[in-house]
């Protein structure tokens, strides 16, 4: 199994260039005796099904996940799917890694690389568990259906494609890392991005101008203010009594301005939100358009700005 994880590591299956992980893993389908079929993604045939995220790069369409299907001559019981995403999330610096990305390394019983944990290992560990029934001369008596699907880390439009191509089971199981837990509830997820414009002016008379990625910061404090009222004990979801801090928003990428002299006429930051189970997409965007509303009015940073809010990327309920 490590072998097998530290080689499918190797693929660099950051968005978009899930494919050559994904051929490694229909060869390792096929090698176990699956059906192997492959689902591509076709956002128009998707676009109106239910979970539906707008797609944060072109070129999603024809993209393709990977489904190995176990299949008993006579099946009883109930059956089962087996979830992995092969798509990795952004590799950060590449001062900041001692061997590379993708160059797995083992030490101490812990494997380093990106997606070893999120979730490659989870994907060779349901390969495993199906081989060693194998091994012992065993089968699931009920159809298995393992599925690698891409695009889970932001939008979730492969296991969407999946779904909407028919594949069901009684269970499905997603083998994520969560520390040997079982988690029965996960928070919703939205990406939004701002657009903000100020009004450019020479740094001898900055007030003259609105600074926007002055205003963009305004707009996320104002944000934050929202996180802390939702992480309040008496607003929490049931499921998320106990956790230390359920709800993160995060502002992960910020673009803006020209040069140290003038006052940034732009800004365009991308925004992460959580929100619990059972809140409406609708409810959590009305909520942010309040939040620029508020922050227009109130925030002193914001003051002269304009700010335009475009959602794309998860729109995941919880
Ligand atoms: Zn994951």
């Amino acid at each position: 199994a490590i072998d097998d994880l530290c080689a499918l590591v190797r693929h660099d299956s950051q968005l978009g260039n899930e494919a050559s992980a994904q051929g490694w893993i229909a060869d390792k389908f096929a090698a176990m005796g699956l059906d192997v079929e492959r689902v591509k993604i076709d956002i128009n045939a998707l676009r109106d099904q239910p979970g539906f995220s707008p797609p944060v790069i072109d070129g999603c369409d024809g993209r393709e996940n990977v489904v190995g299907l176990h299949r008993p001559q006579n099946p009883t019981g109930r059956s089962l799917i087996l979830n992995g995403h092969m798509d990795v999330v952004p590799t950060g610096p590449a001062e900041q890694w001692r061997f590379g990305p993708f160059t797995p390394h083992v030490e101490d019983d812990w494997i380093y690389g990106r997606g070893a944990g999120d979730m490659k290992a989870g994907i060779i560990a349901y390969c495993h568990a199906l081989q060693a029934l194998h091994d012992i001369g065993l089968e699931p008596a009920a159809p298995v259906t393992l599925q690698s699907v891409i695009e889970e880390e932001c939008t979730g439009n492969g296991a969407l494609a999946c779904l909407h191509a028919g594949y069901k089971a009684d269970c499905a199981i997603i083998p994520e890392p969560f520390n040997q837990t079982l988690m029965t509830a996960q928070l919703g997820v939205m990406w939004f991005q701002i657009h903000v414009s100020g009004s450019p002016a020479h740094v001898l008379d900055t007030s003259a101008g609105s600074n926007a990625i002055e205003a963009a910061f305004g707009f996320f404090e104002t944000l934050k203010e929202v996180e802390e009222i939702w992480n309040h004990p008496t607003h929490r979801h049931a499921a998320f009594g106990a956790h230390v801090h359920p709800v993160n928003f995060n502002l992960g990428k910020i673009e803006g301005g020209e040069w140290a002299s003038t006052v940034p006429p732009v800004c365009t930051a991308d925004i992460r939100v959580g929100f619990y189970p059972g809140m409406e997409l609708e409810k959590v965007r009305e909520t942010i358009e309040a939040v620029k509303q508020s922050a227009l009015d109130n925030h002193p940073s914001c003051k002269g700005a304009k700010i335009d809010i475009t959602y794309r990327g998860f729109q995941a309920e919880g």
